[in-house]
Protein backbone atom coordinates (compact mmCIF):
# COMPACT_ATOMS: atom_id res chain seq x y z
CA UNK A 1 0.00 0.00 0.00
CA UNK A 2 1.07 3.37 -1.28
CA UNK A 3 2.33 5.35 2.54
CA UNK A 4 -0.19 8.04 3.85
CA UNK A 5 0.44 11.27 2.07
CA UNK A 6 -2.30 14.25 2.33
CA UNK A 7 -4.07 15.39 -0.84
CA UNK A 8 -2.31 18.49 -2.30
CA UNK A 9 -3.85 21.63 -2.55
CA UNK A 10 -4.87 23.43 -5.83
CA UNK A 11 -2.94 25.80 -7.27
CA UNK A 12 -5.42 28.61 -8.23
CA UNK A 13 -3.03 31.16 -9.85
CA UNK A 14 -2.51 28.66 -12.47
CA UNK A 15 -5.63 29.31 -15.40
CA UNK A 16 -6.12 25.19 -15.66
CA UNK A 17 -7.86 25.24 -12.64
CA UNK A 18 -9.65 27.94 -12.37
CA UNK A 19 -11.24 26.41 -15.18
CA UNK A 20 -11.38 22.96 -13.47
CA UNK A 21 -12.97 24.64 -10.99
CA UNK A 22 -15.46 27.11 -12.83
CA UNK A 23 -16.67 23.76 -14.69
CA UNK A 24 -17.28 22.42 -11.04
CA UNK A 25 -19.10 25.03 -10.47
CA UNK A 26 -21.36 24.48 -14.27
CA UNK A 27 -21.75 20.78 -12.79
CA UNK A 28 -23.20 21.50 -9.74
CA UNK A 29 -25.65 24.59 -11.26
CA UNK A 30 -27.18 21.24 -13.15
CA UNK A 31 -28.52 19.89 -10.16
CA UNK A 32 -29.55 23.11 -8.22
CA UNK A 33 -32.77 23.95 -6.40
CA UNK A 34 -33.68 19.30 -6.56
CA UNK A 35 -35.66 17.90 -4.28
CA UNK A 36 -33.57 15.48 -1.73
CA UNK A 37 -34.38 12.52 0.60
CA UNK A 38 -33.59 10.78 3.39
CA UNK A 39 -31.76 7.47 2.82
CA UNK A 40 -32.75 5.16 5.48
CA UNK A 41 -31.53 1.28 5.02
CA UNK A 42 -30.61 2.50 1.87
CA UNK A 43 -33.96 3.69 0.84
CA UNK A 44 -34.68 6.81 -0.47
CA UNK A 45 -38.03 8.79 1.33
CA UNK A 46 -38.87 11.95 0.86
CA UNK A 47 -40.97 13.37 3.59
CA UNK A 48 -43.55 16.23 3.60
CA UNK A 49 -41.40 18.78 5.82
CA UNK A 50 -37.75 19.97 3.71
CA UNK A 51 -35.67 22.38 4.52
CA UNK A 52 -34.38 24.81 2.06
CA UNK A 53 -30.62 25.00 1.82
CA UNK A 54 -29.15 28.51 -0.04
CA UNK A 55 -26.45 29.85 -0.65
CA UNK A 56 -24.94 32.45 1.85
CA UNK A 57 -23.56 34.41 -0.43
CA UNK A 58 -26.45 34.68 -2.41
CA UNK A 59 -29.61 34.39 -0.79
CA UNK A 60 -31.79 33.70 -3.31
CA UNK A 61 -29.89 31.32 -4.67
CA UNK A 62 -31.11 27.43 -3.31
CA UNK A 63 -28.93 24.70 -3.70
CA UNK A 64 -31.67 22.37 -2.67
CA UNK A 65 -34.65 20.98 -0.51
CA UNK A 66 -33.61 18.62 2.27
CA UNK A 67 -36.21 16.28 3.50
CA UNK A 68 -36.43 16.52 7.39
CA UNK A 69 -36.65 13.24 9.70
CA UNK A 70 -39.35 13.22 12.17
CA UNK A 71 -39.54 10.61 14.80
CA UNK A 72 -40.71 7.66 13.53
CA UNK A 73 -37.78 8.30 10.86
CA UNK A 74 -35.47 8.25 13.46
CA UNK A 75 -36.73 5.07 14.74
CA UNK A 76 -36.65 3.61 11.91
CA UNK A 77 -33.58 4.21 11.20
CA UNK A 78 -32.21 2.60 14.11
CA UNK A 79 -33.83 -0.14 13.36
CA UNK A 80 -32.04 -0.39 10.27
CA UNK A 81 -28.75 0.46 11.83
CA UNK A 82 -29.28 -2.03 15.00
CA UNK A 83 -29.67 -4.72 12.13
CA UNK A 84 -27.10 -3.91 10.00
CA UNK A 85 -24.86 -3.77 12.60
CA UNK A 86 -24.98 -7.85 13.23
CA UNK A 87 -23.40 -8.02 9.90
CA UNK A 88 -21.62 -4.79 9.13
CA UNK A 89 -19.07 -5.79 12.56
CA UNK A 90 -18.19 -8.97 10.79
CA UNK A 91 -17.57 -7.89 7.30
CA UNK A 92 -13.60 -7.46 7.10
CA UNK A 93 -11.01 -5.02 8.11
CA UNK A 94 -9.94 -5.12 4.63
CA UNK A 95 -13.04 -4.99 3.38
CA UNK A 96 -14.13 -1.94 5.23
CA UNK A 97 -11.25 -0.15 4.63
CA UNK A 98 -11.80 -0.44 1.11
CA UNK A 99 -15.33 1.34 0.95
CA UNK A 100 -13.05 4.14 2.64
CA UNK A 101 -10.44 4.33 0.05
CA UNK A 102 -12.81 4.09 -3.35
CA UNK A 103 -14.49 6.79 -1.79
CA UNK A 104 -11.90 8.62 -1.89
CA UNK A 105 -10.65 7.74 -5.30
CA UNK A 106 -14.19 8.53 -6.67
CA UNK A 107 -13.93 12.11 -4.91
CA UNK A 108 -10.61 12.28 -6.21
CA UNK A 109 -11.84 12.15 -9.98
CA UNK A 110 -15.15 14.95 -8.78
CA UNK A 111 -12.88 16.91 -6.59
CA UNK A 112 -13.93 20.30 -8.26
CA UNK A 113 -17.68 19.87 -8.43
CA UNK A 114 -17.79 18.65 -4.81
CA UNK A 115 -15.42 22.06 -4.08
CA UNK A 116 -17.54 24.21 -6.25
CA UNK A 117 -20.65 22.37 -4.00
CA UNK A 118 -19.10 23.87 -0.88
CA UNK A 119 -18.56 27.49 -2.76
CA UNK A 120 -22.00 27.67 -3.07
CA UNK A 121 -23.69 25.64 -0.05
CA UNK A 122 -21.26 26.97 2.46
CA UNK A 123 -19.98 30.44 0.99
CA UNK A 124 -16.58 29.08 1.11
CA UNK A 125 -13.74 30.58 -1.00
CA UNK A 126 -11.95 28.46 -3.71
CA UNK A 127 -8.76 27.56 -1.25
CA UNK A 128 -10.99 27.09 1.74
CA UNK A 129 -13.34 24.67 -0.59
CA UNK A 130 -10.79 23.40 -1.96
CA UNK A 131 -8.70 22.22 1.47
CA UNK A 132 -11.89 21.35 2.66
CA UNK A 133 -12.21 18.87 0.01
CA UNK A 134 -8.62 17.60 0.74
CA UNK A 135 -9.20 17.03 4.17
CA UNK A 136 -12.26 14.60 3.25
CA UNK A 137 -10.09 12.81 0.97
CA UNK A 138 -7.35 12.86 4.10
CA UNK A 139 -9.61 11.11 6.40
CA UNK A 140 -10.84 8.73 3.96
CA UNK A 141 -7.51 7.23 3.38
CA UNK A 142 -5.92 7.75 7.11
CA UNK A 143 -8.69 6.20 8.48
CA UNK A 144 -8.90 3.57 6.12
CA UNK A 145 -4.86 2.76 6.69
CA UNK A 146 -5.27 3.29 10.58
CA UNK A 147 -8.18 0.40 10.35
CA UNK A 148 -6.14 -1.87 8.61
CA UNK A 149 -3.44 -1.50 11.55
CA UNK A 150 -6.07 -2.62 14.23
CA UNK A 151 -6.74 -5.68 12.35
CA UNK A 152 -4.66 -7.83 14.43
CA UNK A 153 -5.36 -5.94 17.67
CA UNK A 154 -2.19 -6.04 20.01
CA UNK A 155 0.45 -8.10 21.32
CA UNK A 156 -0.59 -9.50 24.83
CA UNK A 157 1.91 -11.91 26.54
CA UNK A 158 0.95 -15.88 26.92
CA UNK A 159 1.81 -18.22 29.80
CA UNK A 160 2.78 -21.69 28.96
CA UNK A 161 -0.32 -23.69 28.21
CA UNK A 162 -2.37 -20.38 27.51
CA UNK A 163 -3.27 -18.50 24.09
CA UNK A 164 -4.13 -14.81 25.15
CA UNK A 165 -5.41 -12.27 22.38
CA UNK A 166 -6.57 -8.54 22.42
CA UNK A 167 -8.92 -7.80 19.74
CA UNK A 168 -10.58 -4.34 18.85
CA UNK A 169 -14.94 -5.01 18.26
CA UNK A 170 -17.02 -2.07 17.15
CA UNK A 171 -19.53 -0.48 19.71
CA UNK A 172 -22.60 -0.74 17.69
CA UNK A 173 -24.94 2.57 16.49
CA UNK A 174 -23.49 5.62 16.52
CA UNK A 175 -24.83 9.16 15.98
CA UNK A 176 -23.21 11.32 13.95
CA UNK A 177 -23.76 15.22 14.10
CA UNK A 178 -21.51 16.95 11.68
CA UNK A 179 -21.25 20.46 11.42
CA UNK A 180 -21.83 23.54 8.25
CA UNK A 181 -17.86 24.81 8.65
CA UNK A 182 -16.52 21.97 7.58
CA UNK A 183 -19.30 20.95 5.75
CA UNK A 184 -17.35 18.03 3.97
CA UNK A 185 -14.15 17.13 5.63
CA UNK A 186 -15.95 16.94 9.53
CA UNK A 187 -18.97 15.23 8.21
CA UNK A 188 -17.22 12.43 5.76
CA UNK A 189 -14.44 12.06 8.72
CA UNK A 190 -16.68 11.66 11.49
CA UNK A 191 -18.91 8.94 9.81
CA UNK A 192 -15.90 7.50 7.62
CA UNK A 193 -14.15 6.71 11.11
CA UNK A 194 -17.64 5.59 12.39
CA UNK A 195 -18.63 3.37 9.89
CA UNK A 196 -14.87 1.84 9.08
CA UNK A 197 -14.49 0.16 12.49
CA UNK A 198 -17.87 -1.87 11.85
CA UNK A 199 -20.25 0.44 13.38
CA UNK A 200 -23.31 1.39 11.59
CA UNK A 201 -24.29 5.51 12.04
CA UNK A 202 -27.26 7.17 11.72
CA UNK A 203 -25.75 10.68 10.20
CA UNK A 204 -27.58 14.40 10.95
CA UNK A 205 -25.86 16.89 9.29
CA UNK A 206 -26.11 20.47 9.81
CA UNK A 207 -29.55 21.74 8.53
CA UNK A 208 -27.13 24.65 6.69
CA UNK A 209 -24.84 22.43 4.77
CA UNK A 210 -27.50 18.87 3.96
CA UNK A 211 -26.58 19.06 -0.11
CA UNK A 212 -22.85 17.94 0.43
CA UNK A 213 -23.54 15.33 3.05
CA UNK A 214 -26.26 13.93 0.51
CA UNK A 215 -23.57 13.71 -2.00
CA UNK A 216 -21.44 11.58 -0.07
CA UNK A 217 -23.89 9.32 0.88
CA UNK A 218 -24.24 8.58 -2.82
CA UNK A 219 -20.10 8.30 -2.96
CA UNK A 220 -20.52 5.58 -0.07
CA UNK A 221 -22.89 3.79 -1.98
CA UNK A 222 -20.76 3.61 -5.26
CA UNK A 223 -17.88 2.30 -3.42
CA UNK A 224 -19.72 -0.36 -2.06
CA UNK A 225 -21.28 0.62 1.26
CA UNK A 226 -23.43 -1.67 2.26
CA UNK A 227 -27.36 -1.13 2.73
CA UNK A 228 -28.04 0.42 6.18
CA UNK A 229 -24.34 1.27 7.56
CA UNK A 230 -24.95 4.87 7.43
CA UNK A 231 -28.45 5.97 7.56
CA UNK A 232 -28.68 9.97 6.36
CA UNK A 233 -31.39 11.16 8.39
CA UNK A 234 -31.08 15.67 8.35
CA UNK A 235 -33.67 16.80 11.11
CA UNK A 236 -33.68 19.37 13.88
CA UNK A 237 -32.47 18.55 17.52
CA UNK A 238 -35.81 19.27 18.82
CA UNK A 239 -37.29 16.46 16.23
CA UNK A 240 -34.91 13.91 16.34
CA UNK A 241 -31.33 15.36 17.57
CA UNK A 242 -32.26 14.87 21.34
CA UNK A 243 -34.08 11.94 21.02
CA UNK A 244 -31.53 9.99 19.20
CA UNK A 245 -29.08 11.12 21.77
CA UNK A 246 -31.21 9.77 25.02
CA UNK A 247 -31.99 6.44 22.40
CA UNK A 248 -31.45 3.62 24.67
CA UNK A 249 -29.40 1.77 21.67
CA UNK A 250 -27.19 4.99 20.85
CA UNK A 251 -23.93 3.04 21.42
CA UNK A 252 -21.72 6.20 21.16
CA UNK A 253 -22.13 9.99 19.68
CA UNK A 254 -19.82 11.62 17.98
CA UNK A 255 -20.72 15.43 17.84
CA UNK A 256 -19.13 18.76 16.15
CA UNK A 257 -20.54 21.83 16.87
CA UNK A 258 -21.08 24.58 19.62
CA UNK A 259 -20.10 24.33 23.04
CA UNK A 260 -23.79 24.97 24.03
CA UNK A 261 -25.09 22.12 21.89
CA UNK A 262 -21.56 19.87 23.09
CA UNK A 263 -22.25 20.26 26.75
CA UNK A 264 -25.81 19.81 26.51
CA UNK A 265 -25.02 16.34 24.18
CA UNK A 266 -22.45 15.31 27.10
CA UNK A 267 -25.15 15.47 29.94
CA UNK A 268 -27.79 13.61 28.06
CA UNK A 269 -25.82 10.91 27.37
CA UNK A 270 -24.67 10.36 30.75
CA UNK A 271 -28.03 9.24 31.47
CA UNK A 272 -28.78 5.68 31.85
CA UNK A 273 -31.94 5.42 30.01
CA UNK A 274 -34.53 2.17 30.65
CA UNK A 275 -33.44 -0.50 28.61
CA UNK A 276 -29.66 0.78 28.31
CA UNK A 277 -27.27 -1.45 28.25
CA UNK A 278 -24.07 0.42 27.36
CA UNK A 279 -22.56 3.14 28.98
CA UNK A 280 -22.19 5.71 25.77
CA UNK A 281 -19.49 7.27 24.92
CA UNK A 282 -19.46 10.99 23.82
CA UNK A 283 -16.82 12.33 20.70
CA UNK A 284 -16.75 16.24 21.35
CA UNK A 285 -15.39 18.79 19.36
CA UNK A 286 -16.53 22.62 20.28
CA UNK A 287 -15.54 25.91 20.47
CA UNK A 288 -12.56 27.75 20.74
CA UNK A 289 -10.79 31.32 21.16
CA UNK A 290 -7.87 30.62 20.08
CA UNK A 291 -4.79 33.45 20.55
CA UNK A 292 -1.82 34.19 18.81
CA UNK A 293 0.94 35.08 20.86
CA UNK A 294 3.75 37.77 19.60
CA UNK A 295 7.22 38.03 21.45
CA UNK A 296 9.30 40.79 21.15
CA UNK A 297 11.85 39.68 18.47
CA UNK A 298 9.13 37.97 16.31
CA UNK A 299 9.25 38.41 12.73
CA UNK A 300 6.26 40.85 12.55
CA UNK A 301 5.70 40.11 8.77
CA UNK A 302 5.42 36.72 9.10
CA UNK A 303 3.01 37.24 12.75
CA UNK A 304 0.60 39.47 10.95
CA UNK A 305 0.20 37.63 7.91
CA UNK A 306 -0.26 34.68 10.15
CA UNK A 307 -2.82 36.35 12.21
CA UNK A 308 -4.70 37.65 9.28
CA UNK A 309 -4.94 34.23 7.74
CA UNK A 310 -5.65 32.60 11.05
CA UNK A 311 -8.40 35.18 11.72
CA UNK A 312 -10.06 35.73 8.68
CA UNK A 313 -9.75 32.48 6.72
CA UNK A 314 -13.55 31.26 5.84
CA UNK A 315 -14.48 34.60 7.62
CA UNK A 316 -13.22 33.12 10.79
CA UNK A 317 -15.67 30.71 10.86
CA UNK A 318 -13.12 27.69 12.27
CA UNK A 319 -13.08 26.84 15.53
CA UNK A 320 -9.41 27.31 15.44
CA UNK A 321 -9.75 30.85 13.98
CA UNK A 322 -7.26 33.63 15.87
CA UNK A 323 -9.51 35.52 17.48
CA UNK A 324 -7.07 37.05 20.07
CA UNK A 325 -4.18 38.30 19.58
CA UNK A 326 -1.43 38.73 22.69
CA UNK A 327 1.45 41.05 21.66
CA UNK A 328 4.62 42.08 23.89
CA UNK A 329 3.68 45.67 24.73
CA UNK A 330 6.94 46.63 22.94
CA UNK A 331 6.23 45.52 19.35
CA UNK A 332 2.35 45.58 19.68
CA UNK A 333 1.94 49.20 17.88
CA UNK A 334 3.99 47.73 14.36
CA UNK A 335 2.62 44.63 14.34
CA UNK A 336 -0.97 46.39 14.71
CA UNK A 337 -0.13 48.48 11.94
CA UNK A 338 0.81 45.72 9.62
CA UNK A 339 -2.18 43.66 10.67
CA UNK A 340 -4.67 46.93 9.80
CA UNK A 341 -3.33 47.65 6.40
CA UNK A 342 -3.12 43.62 5.49
CA UNK A 343 -6.69 43.83 6.26
CA UNK A 344 -7.46 46.97 3.90
CA UNK A 345 -6.61 44.70 1.46
CA UNK A 346 -8.61 41.75 1.64
CA UNK A 347 -11.45 41.07 -0.61
CA UNK A 348 -14.74 40.53 0.59
CA UNK A 349 -17.60 39.21 -1.54
CA UNK A 350 -19.42 36.46 -3.37
CA UNK A 351 -16.82 33.53 -3.57
CA UNK A 352 -17.55 32.34 -7.07
CA UNK A 353 -15.33 34.61 -8.16
CA UNK A 354 -11.99 34.19 -6.82
CA UNK A 355 -11.85 36.38 -3.58
CA UNK A 356 -10.12 36.16 -0.38
CA UNK A 357 -13.60 36.24 2.27
CA UNK A 358 -16.87 35.15 1.43
CA UNK A 359 -19.98 35.69 3.25
CA UNK A 360 -20.72 34.02 7.12
CA UNK A 361 -23.24 31.48 7.06
CA UNK A 362 -26.98 32.69 8.37
CA UNK A 363 -28.42 35.44 9.64
CA UNK A 364 -28.10 34.62 13.16
CA UNK A 365 -24.05 34.24 12.53
CA UNK A 366 -24.78 37.65 11.12
CA UNK A 367 -26.48 39.16 13.91
CA UNK A 368 -24.36 37.69 16.62
CA UNK A 369 -21.26 38.96 14.80
CA UNK A 370 -22.96 42.22 14.74
CA UNK A 371 -23.36 42.31 18.30
CA UNK A 372 -19.98 41.76 19.46
CA UNK A 373 -19.14 44.40 16.80
CA UNK A 374 -21.07 46.58 19.32
CA UNK A 375 -19.35 45.35 22.40
CA UNK A 376 -16.14 45.82 20.85
CA UNK A 377 -16.78 49.24 20.33
CA UNK A 378 -17.22 49.06 24.15
CA UNK A 379 -14.52 47.32 25.17
CA UNK A 380 -11.44 48.35 22.79
CA UNK A 381 -11.04 50.60 19.63
CA UNK A 382 -12.20 49.98 16.33
CA UNK A 383 -9.24 49.89 13.95
CA UNK A 384 -10.69 48.36 11.06
CA UNK A 385 -13.92 46.90 9.31
CA UNK A 386 -17.31 46.82 11.79
CA UNK A 387 -19.49 46.87 8.88
CA UNK A 388 -22.00 44.61 7.69
CA UNK A 389 -23.82 43.74 4.74
CA UNK A 390 -26.78 41.61 4.52
CA UNK A 391 -28.85 42.37 1.63
CA UNK A 392 -27.53 39.75 -1.37
CA UNK A 393 -26.02 37.33 1.07
CA UNK A 394 -24.65 37.20 4.58
CA UNK A 395 -21.20 39.60 4.63
CA UNK A 396 -19.16 40.70 7.47
CA UNK A 397 -16.63 43.03 6.98
CA UNK A 398 -12.77 41.88 8.31
CA UNK A 399 -12.88 43.42 11.77
CA UNK A 400 -10.02 44.50 13.98
CA UNK A 401 -9.79 45.88 18.21
CA UNK A 402 -7.01 47.16 19.43
CA UNK A 403 -6.82 48.66 23.68
CA UNK A 404 -8.61 45.54 24.68
CA UNK A 405 -7.90 43.99 28.38
CA UNK A 406 -7.09 39.86 27.66
CA UNK A 407 -10.21 39.13 29.85
CA UNK A 408 -13.17 41.73 27.74
CA UNK A 409 -16.13 40.20 26.58
CA UNK A 410 -14.72 39.70 22.95
CA UNK A 411 -12.04 38.54 23.88
CA UNK A 412 -13.05 35.55 25.99
CA UNK A 413 -16.35 34.69 24.19
CA UNK A 414 -16.76 32.46 20.67
CA UNK A 415 -17.69 34.87 18.04
CA UNK A 416 -17.24 32.67 15.38
CA UNK A 417 -16.61 34.98 12.71
CA UNK A 418 -13.87 37.64 11.24
CA UNK A 419 -13.45 39.78 14.53
CA UNK A 420 -9.87 39.70 15.92
CA UNK A 421 -9.11 41.40 19.18
CA UNK A 422 -5.56 42.84 20.27
CA UNK A 423 -4.38 42.91 23.76
CA UNK A 424 -0.51 43.82 25.45
CA UNK A 425 1.58 41.48 27.92
CA UNK A 426 4.42 43.59 29.76
CA UNK A 427 6.08 39.98 29.20
CA UNK A 428 6.41 36.71 28.03
CA UNK A 429 5.36 34.89 31.40
CA UNK A 430 1.76 37.33 31.47
CA UNK A 431 1.51 36.75 27.81
CA UNK A 432 0.96 33.15 28.42
CA UNK A 433 -1.41 33.80 30.95
CA UNK A 434 -3.13 35.79 29.62
CA UNK A 435 -3.47 33.25 26.75
CA UNK A 436 -4.38 31.13 29.03
CA UNK A 437 -7.10 32.42 30.67
CA UNK A 438 -10.50 31.59 28.93
CA UNK A 439 -12.69 28.80 29.19
CA UNK A 440 -10.99 27.47 25.81
CA UNK A 441 -8.18 24.95 24.71
CA UNK A 442 -7.94 24.27 21.31
CA UNK A 443 -5.58 25.86 19.47
CA UNK A 444 -3.04 28.47 19.73
CA UNK A 445 -0.01 29.75 17.91
CA UNK A 446 3.54 31.77 19.21
CA UNK A 447 5.56 33.94 17.39
CA UNK A 448 9.14 34.26 18.85
CA UNK A 449 13.03 33.43 17.71
CA UNK A 450 13.30 32.75 21.63
CA UNK A 451 14.42 29.22 21.60
CA UNK A 452 13.85 29.41 26.10
CA UNK A 453 10.08 30.91 24.82
CA UNK A 454 9.25 27.90 22.62
CA UNK A 455 9.85 25.13 25.27
CA UNK A 456 7.99 27.61 27.76
CA UNK A 457 4.83 27.59 25.69
CA UNK A 458 5.17 23.95 24.51
CA UNK A 459 4.98 23.33 28.46
CA UNK A 460 2.54 25.80 29.45
CA UNK A 461 0.23 27.24 26.60
CA UNK A 462 -2.78 24.57 27.63
CA UNK A 463 -4.00 24.25 23.99
CA UNK A 464 -4.71 20.92 21.96
CA UNK A 465 -2.81 22.17 18.73
CA UNK A 466 -0.22 24.56 19.54
CA UNK A 467 1.79 25.84 16.72
CA UNK A 468 5.22 27.79 16.36
CA UNK A 469 6.12 30.39 13.95
CA UNK A 470 3.01 30.07 11.77
CA UNK A 471 -1.00 30.21 12.28
CA UNK A 472 -3.37 28.04 14.38
CA UNK A 473 -5.93 27.17 11.98
CA UNK A 474 -4.99 24.51 8.98
CA UNK A 475 -4.35 21.20 11.04
CA UNK A 476 -3.24 18.36 7.74
CA UNK A 477 -4.77 15.01 8.45
CA UNK A 478 -2.15 12.28 9.99
CA UNK A 479 0.36 15.12 10.42
CA UNK A 480 -1.60 17.63 12.82
CA UNK A 481 -4.36 15.48 14.81
CA UNK A 482 -6.74 17.80 15.62
CA UNK A 483 -8.82 18.63 18.93
CA UNK A 484 -8.77 20.49 22.39
CA UNK A 485 -9.17 20.88 25.95
CA UNK A 486 -11.30 22.40 28.46
CA UNK A 487 -14.20 23.20 27.13
CA UNK A 488 -13.53 22.75 23.51
CA UNK A 489 -14.75 19.29 23.77
CA UNK A 490 -12.70 15.56 24.68
CA UNK A 491 -9.59 15.90 22.94
CA UNK A 492 -10.25 13.34 20.38
CA UNK A 493 -7.81 14.14 17.85
CA UNK A 494 -9.57 13.82 14.53
CA UNK A 495 -6.99 13.15 12.00
CA UNK A 496 -4.42 11.70 15.13
CA UNK A 497 -3.35 8.03 15.45
CA UNK A 498 -5.36 6.97 18.54
CA UNK A 499 -9.13 8.56 16.89
CA UNK A 500 -10.24 5.10 15.20
CA UNK A 501 -9.57 3.55 19.31
CA UNK A 502 -12.81 5.91 20.37
CA UNK A 503 -15.11 3.72 17.88
CA UNK A 504 -13.87 0.87 19.60
CA UNK A 505 -13.75 -1.26 22.62
CA UNK A 506 -10.72 -3.90 23.64
CA UNK A 507 -11.48 -7.34 23.83
CA UNK A 508 -9.50 -10.30 25.63
CA UNK A 509 -9.72 -13.68 25.00
CA UNK A 510 -8.04 -16.40 26.79
CA UNK A 511 -7.43 -20.25 25.69
CA UNK A 512 -6.41 -23.04 27.96
CA UNK A 513 -4.30 -25.36 25.55
N1 LIG B 1 -9.26 21.42 11.67
C1 LIG B 1 -9.49 22.79 11.33
C2 LIG B 1 -8.24 23.60 11.45
O1 LIG B 1 -7.24 23.09 11.90
C3 LIG B 1 -10.57 23.43 12.17
C4 LIG B 1 -11.78 22.58 12.36
C5 LIG B 1 -12.97 23.35 12.86
O2 LIG B 1 -13.05 24.57 12.77
O3 LIG B 1 -13.90 22.68 13.34
O4 LIG B 1 -8.26 24.73 11.12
Amino acid sequence: MIPYRHEPFTDFSKEENRKKLDSGLETVSEYLGKEYPLIINGERIYTEKKLESYNPAQKSETIGYMSQAGREDADRAMEAAKETFKTWRKHSFEFRSDVLFKAAAIIRKRKFEFSALLVKEAGKPWNEADADTAEAIDFLEYYGRKQLELKDGAYVESRPGEYNQFNYISLGVGLVISPWNFAFAIMAGTTAAALVTGNTVLLKPSSRTPIVAYKFIEVLEEAGMPAGVVNFIPGSSRDIGDYLVEHKDTAFISFTGSRDVGVSIYEKAAKVQDGQVNLKRVIAEMGGKDTIVVDSDADLELAADSIVKSAFGFSGQKCSACSRVIALSDIHDELLEKVVAKTKDLTVGNPESDIYMGPVIDDASLEKIEKYIEIGKQEGKLEIGGTTDNETGHFVNPTVFSGLKHNDRVMQEEIFGPVVGFAKADNFDQAIEFANDTDYGLTGAVLTKNRAHIEQAREDFHVGNLYFNRGCTGAIVGYQAFGGFKMSGTDSKAGGPDYLLLHMQGKTTSEML
